[in-house]
């Protein structure tokens, strides 16, 4: 089975092909063109769809051609049908929605968080894991149960990646600002106190937030350092009770704040000491791609035939746990 995923429920228009083979994957071919605001600026959903939509034909295009494949030789389509910024989700609905009904080819709606997930686990061989999905759009601890990924903790507010890029762009860096966060806190050792907010498994890092911004003003490599050392440690926190909790074996970070190394030790010592294997997304495949799209795509396609056209619209609030998973 050859299946196209489409990708742009945000700041990423990506085409991926993959490849299933019972039940095993493979990446053909994964083309991604991502919106950069200008310095210090969030994303705008209406510069980011325009974005989207004049690259889509060029990033199409060249994904076909870096796997080899033809239209006509793909079995499926995928989009990511929610959740994300209605316009930029529209512009991947319609290309979906093009191919499908002009090639006569079944098209599958994605949910982006599950695909996250499901592109971990392929990725890393993880089998029945603890998942944590820290990205721009979420930050979760979940467990699959009885057909659902449920929801084990959550942030009440907004997510890590929101918490890294506002704190980046107030020092005037550009969104997304994980990347240069890291750099920079690995150059400080200087802890300062900020608020550390865990409620039950839930955390919160609103507080967190405007704390950090009083320390940034004074020195920004400082005020990393505290700000990663604060939220990752809140997120080892609620991670390691979950563990405790449902005693699962392993544990899988995904999303585009999986890439970060200090991230990575800190969970890793907790798996330590709850005896469990510990997987991360590689780097490349952690952030928003096609290929996640295209994977959950394939897994559903031997449990239900593609959607009738009218019923392939976007959700721009679409939780995970809402979603039964037929594979
Ligand atoms: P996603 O929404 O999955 O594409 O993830 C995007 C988020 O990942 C953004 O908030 C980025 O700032 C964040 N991110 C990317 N690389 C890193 C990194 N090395 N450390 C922390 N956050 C990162
Ligand atoms: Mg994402």
């Amino acid at each position: 089975m050859i299946g196209l995923g489409i990708e742009s429920t945000a700041h990423t228009f990506s085409c991926a092909i993959l490849e299933k083979t019972g039940k095993g994957g493979k990446i053909l071919s994964d083309v991604r063109k991502i919106y950069r605001p200008p310095d210090g600026e969030g994303i705008h959903p209406r510069e980011a769809s325009r974005h989207h939509a004049e690259n889509s034909p060029m990033v199409l295009s060249d994904c076909l051609q870096k796997a080899g494949v033809k239209i006509t030789d793909l079995d499926i389509v995928s989009y990511a049908a929610g959740p994300g910024l209605g316009p930029c989700l529209r512009i991947g609905a319609v290309v979906a929605r093009s191919l499908a009904s002009y090639y006569d080819i079944p098209i599958y709606p994605v949910n982006h968080a599950i695909g996250h997930i499901e592109l971990g686990k392929m990725l890393t061989g993880a089998k029945d894991p603890l998942v944590l999905l820290v990205s721009g759009g979420h930050t979760m601890i979940l467990a699959f149960l009885s057909k659902k990924w449920r929801v084990f903790g959550e942030t009440l507010d907004i997510t890590l990646g929101q918490l890294l890029d506002q704190l980046g762009r107030y020092a005037g860096f550009a969104s997304p600002c994980g990347e240069k966060i890291e750099e920079l806190a690995s150059k400080s050792n200087n802890y300062v106190s900020l608020p550390y907010v865990v409620k039950g498994n839930d955390v919160s890092f609103s507080g967190l937030l405007s704390a950090t911004k009083h320390v940034i003003s004074k020195n920004l490599e400082d005020g990393y350092f505290s700000l990663q050392e604060t939220a990752f440690a809140m997120i080892g926190e609620a991670t390691e009770r979950a563990l405790s909790f449902t005693r699962k074996k392993e544990l899988l970070i995904v999303g585009g704040v999986a890439a970060n190394k200090r991230l990575s030790e800190i969970l890793m010592s907790v798996c330590k000491r709850q005896n469990c294997k510990f997987f991360v997304s590689p780097k490349e495949y952690a952030g928003d791609c096609g290929s996640q799209i295209a994977w959950v795509g394939l897994l559903e396609s031997p449990h239900k035939s593609g959607a009738n056209l009218e019923d392939t619209f976007v959700r721009q609030s679409w939780r995970l746990d809402t979603v039964e998973v037929p594979y």
